[in-house]
């Protein structure tokens, strides 16, 4: 991890102003979690993968919202991800929201902490509809869990 501590948990507490992600992507009612941050074994086979971030199952068309203010600062297909999100709130820190169906904003735009920013789908690499939500700090992913409401 570089050194860096890790940071603190936040208070399940919605601050409209504040730039670090706090907030589920989805309704907190509109879906399931489906696979955690961390390693996780693949189905037969001995190779592990690293899942840089939380899978949230939810039916195809489902909103998705910015979890803290920010910039569009990209808007298009990666592969594995498919159509991908990626939002700059400061300089640390940066979230990411793949295998969308519908890409709602474009880059170089401003949103607002829970502006819609796409829909949830399945392009990518996804076996059914799931948004991949990421938090990276620094560039890099790191464990979602303490950037979401309890
Ligand atoms: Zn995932």
């Amino acid at each position: 991890m570089h050194g860096r501590e890790a940071p603190p948990i936040l208070p399940a507490m919605i601050v409209p102003e504040s730039p670090v992600p706090d907030a589920w992507p989805l309704q907190p009612n509109a879906f399931t979690i489906s696979s955690q941050y961390g390693s996780r074994d693949r189905v037969g086979g001995p190779n592990t993968k690293w899942h840089k971030g939380i899978d949230l199952s939810a039916p195809k068309g489902t909103p998705v919202y910015a979890t803290a203010p920010g910039k569009v600062v990209f808007s298009g297909e990666q592969s594995g991800y498919g159509n991908i999100v990626i939002l700059r709130h400061t300089e640390e820190y940066d979230t990411a929201y793949g295998h969308l169906h519908q890409r709602g904003v474009q880059a170089g735009k401003h949103v607002k902490r829970g502006a819609l920013i796409g829909t949830v789908g399945q392009t990518g690499n996804a076996t059914g509809p799931h948004l991949h939500y990421e938090v990276r700090r620094y560039g890099e992913a790191v464990n979602p869990a303490p950037y979401l409401p309890r």
